[in-house]
């Protein structure tokens, strides 16, 4: 990874350590699971991981796409765990969790894109641990029919799903993906479900424009989306994408203001903001409102 020496103040994460954060690695180990923490070398995992929060990866740690900005393994991927949904739901229990979030590799190899996994996981969850509110992060479920409404049909809390960048660099930033799907996905999932919190998010420092960001709010509030994060992209590796520029805090508050302006329920935005950084808070304390 690049050295957190070379990036603003702003972005030196606190590092790991601590017995909570060391209960958190063990279970996570002992039930085999993935963590997209570990997975995409996210900088609040000293942080999240110290106060029991963890971003559970299904369907394995190898993906069949390769965006440019991530760090999850590409290639073949591994053999769907039929086990998976029951791991996952005795590390729920387990962590006395309130909120979890699930998340996944793209599956384009499989049928469903990998849907039937997290119907399974949050069956599994709702039955295990019935006050645990759950948040899914998805894949784009391209050209897999039914994928999405089956999803959305077993009521996740919040239905997340990442347009990561502004539509002019989706070519070099997120091949394979289409903006206009993922977007259409996240209306689609909220007209199906309108109970269920739609969430998505961007990232900046990809050579995004701001009109190009404000364009993109106001799609997803077309589109119905309740929760909005802004986060500044951190490159993994050396041979990912390049970090165009570092936004300043303020730039992310002024953002978040104009998003809470545009109708937005819960916006997070700040330079660490990721779409699980304090997600169980947050949403806890908009039920709370
Ligand atoms: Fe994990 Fe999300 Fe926290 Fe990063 S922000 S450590 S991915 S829970
Ligand atoms: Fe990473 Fe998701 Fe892109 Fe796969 S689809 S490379 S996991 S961002």
């Amino acid at each position: 990874p690049v050295h957190q020496a070379d990036r603003p103040s702003w972005l030196r994460a606190r590092a790991p350590a601590g017995g909570t954060y060391e209960d958190t690695r063990a279970l996570v180990r002992r039930k085999a699971l993935h963590t997209v923490c570990e997975e995409a070398a996210c900088p609040n995992i000293g942080e999240c991981w110290s106060k029991r929060h963890a971003t559970v990866m299904i369907l394995g740690s190898v993906c069949t796409r390769a965006c440019a900005f991530c760090n999850v393994a590409t290639g073949r991927p591994d053999r769907l765990d039929p086990h998976e949904p029951d791991r996952l739901a005795e590390t729920v229990v387990e962590m006395g969790l309130r909120h979890v979030v699930i998340t996944s590799v793209d599956r384009d190899d499989l049928e469903d894109g990998g849907a039937g996994q997290f119907v399974r996981c949050i069956g599994r969850i709702r039955a295990a641990s019935p006050a645990t509110t759950i948040e899914i992060l998805t894949p784009d479920f391209r050209n897999k029919a039914g994928a999405i409404e089956a999803v959305a049909d077993a009521r996740p809390d919040v239905y997340n799903h990442n347009l990561e960048t502004v539509p002019r660099l989706y070519r070099t930033v997120r091949p394979g993906a289409r903006y206009y799907h993922s977007l259409r996905l996240l209306d689609r999932v909220k007209e199906r479900q309108p109970e269920t919190f739609t969430k998505s998010g961007i990232m900046l420092g990809l050579g995004e424009e701001r009109a190009e960001v404000l364009q993109v709010m106001d799609d997803l509030r077309a589109a119905g989306v309740d929760f909005l994060t802004i986060g500044q992209y951190l490159r993994p590796t050396p041979r990912h994408h390049p970090v165009v520029r570092y936004a300043p805090p303020e730039e992310f508050a002024e953002y978040e203001s104009v998003a809470r302006a545009k109708g937005f329920l819960m916006v997070s935005a700040s330079p660490l903001t990721r779409s699980s950084y304090h997600a169980g808070r947050d949403f806890m304390e908009l039920q709370r409102a």
